[in-house]
Formats: structure tokens, sequence, C-alpha cells
């Protein structure tokens, strides 16, 4: 089995390497990922400048390819043959902090997964909780025992898993839904040395508890949350809706 890893806090980050090991039991890995942190960057592709791969020697000497784009970018030129032949699977991660609730949406590990879906990858994104001390060595194992159970279990096309591991040792796993997490955003507004004013994102992470049954909410109680999620962004309920409301156009 052929294993592409990526993730969105750069070639060098500790999780990616803690999960290039703990799979390389199942096969071969290879590593593409951000030259430089990305958290955050969504599913941003880059496509106006030329995209590049480096050889990186890693933190324990094997080698890694750094690309100066974003997650979704490894994904989609390894998809496309260009570091080696086509994976069998995508992993994205181990990323330091959750990925649950509406981080979806901003998240690049996720996209990376997401992105091995559009191109007909089976992937998943893992995360960890990033309160201190961070442990990649428990949720490397969990992606290698998740990495072999998709070989007995393939994935329906379309379809990709979110898995968010809590702080120390899990005492399971759930299978959870994606939840509302969200963030107290304050915008926090400075001067800077000309006198000019710049803005920070600011805020943490909202303090009201998740829904039973969500992600947030399983890491919360010390369990691995498994989410399935796809492709297909359609809101059914109010697409049913949207019918009954008589709009006609032209009017
Ligand atoms: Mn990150």
């Amino acid at each position: 089995m052929r294993i592409l890893i990526t993730n969105d806090d750069g070639i060098f980050a500790p999780g990616l390497l803690a999960l290039k090991q703990a799979l390389a039991a199942l096969g071969e890995v290879v590593a593409v990922a951000p030259e430089r942190p990305r958290s955050a960057c969504g599913h941003a592709v880059t496509l106006h400048k030329p995209l590049r791969l480096t050889r990186m020697k890693l933190a324990d000497g094997s080698e890694g390819l750094a690309c100066n784009g974003t997650p979704s970018d490894c994904v989609g030129l390894a998809a496309h043959g260009h570091a080696g032949p086509r994976p069998d699977l995508v992993v994205s991660g181990i990323n330091r902090g959750l990925n649950v609730g509406l981080d979806l949406w901003y998240s690049g590990t996720v996209a990376a997964a997401m992105e091995a879906a559009i191109n007909g990858l089976p992937s998943f994104a893992i995360s960890v909780d990033s309160r201190e001390p961070v442990d990649f060595v428990p949720a490397a194992g969990f992606a290698r025992y998740l990495a072999a159970q998709l070989r007995a279990h393939p994935l329906p096309p379309e379809a990709f898993l979110n898995v968010n591991l809590p702080v120390g040792e899990a005492r399971g796993v759930a299978f959870t839904a994606q939840g509302r997490a969200a963030y107290e955003v304050e915008v926090e507004q400075r001067s800077d040395p000309r006198g000019r004013p710049y803005f920070w994102w600011a805020g943490g992470r909202a303090t009201e508890p998740a829904s039973p049954g969500t992600d947030a909410d399983a890491v919360a109680h010390g369990l691995i949350s498994v989410t399935p999620l796809r492709l297909d962004l359609t809101d059914c309920a109010l697409l049913s809706d949207l019918q009954t409301w008589g709009l006609r156009w032209p009017e």
C-alpha cells in the first residue's frame, strides 16, 4: 500500500513525522507537505504561481517533499502522480489542535482529506487536542489502526473521515456528527510603530458545552471522535423547503 501523508502544520511538524513512522508498518509512506505552516488556509489551491516540490530530510533522516503551496496543492500534485505513483490512501495530520465543529470550514488539515476525496482517493484527517503536553504517539497508533481497517472496510466514493483525539489516553472510540463548536472571535485593533491601525484575530474556543453525539462532545469525554464527512454540502431539509417557497423566475 502506498500512503500519502500531508498536513497544514508544515513538512517539519512533529505530528507529520509521528504519522510517517507509524504508517510505515503498513507500506510505503510518502510525505508531501507545505514548506511552512499553513494552518487555517482552508481548501485554498495555488493557481497564480509555479508550484515546486523540494526534497527535504526529516528529523529521523528519512525524506519528504516540501511544497511551496497549500495542503490541497500537495494532495493534488500527488494524486496526479507528481510524487511517485498515485497513492492508495491519503492521511492528513497529525494536526496540532482539534478540528471539530465549525473548524472544518477553515482547516487545511481537513481540506487535504477532502481534496483526496475529490480525486477519488480514500482519506482521513487526524488531529489532537493542542493542550500541553501534546503527545502525537497515541494518534499515530490510532492512524495506523484505522488505515489498516480501511482495507477491510473501503470508504464509499466522496466520503472521508475526520478523526480527533483527546488529551491523554482515550477511553474508546465514538462515531460522531460534526458539531457546532466555534470560537468566541474578537478582532483586536492595535497601532503599528507608524501609528497606523492593524488588526489581529483574537479570542478562544467557545466554552458552551458541546451537543451529545458531536465531535467536540466525544473528545470532551475522553473519546476518539470519528466523523464521516462527504463532499456534498447540500442542506437536504432546506432543499425540500425551498420547493414550497413558490419562487418563480421570470416572475
Ligand atoms: Mn494546523
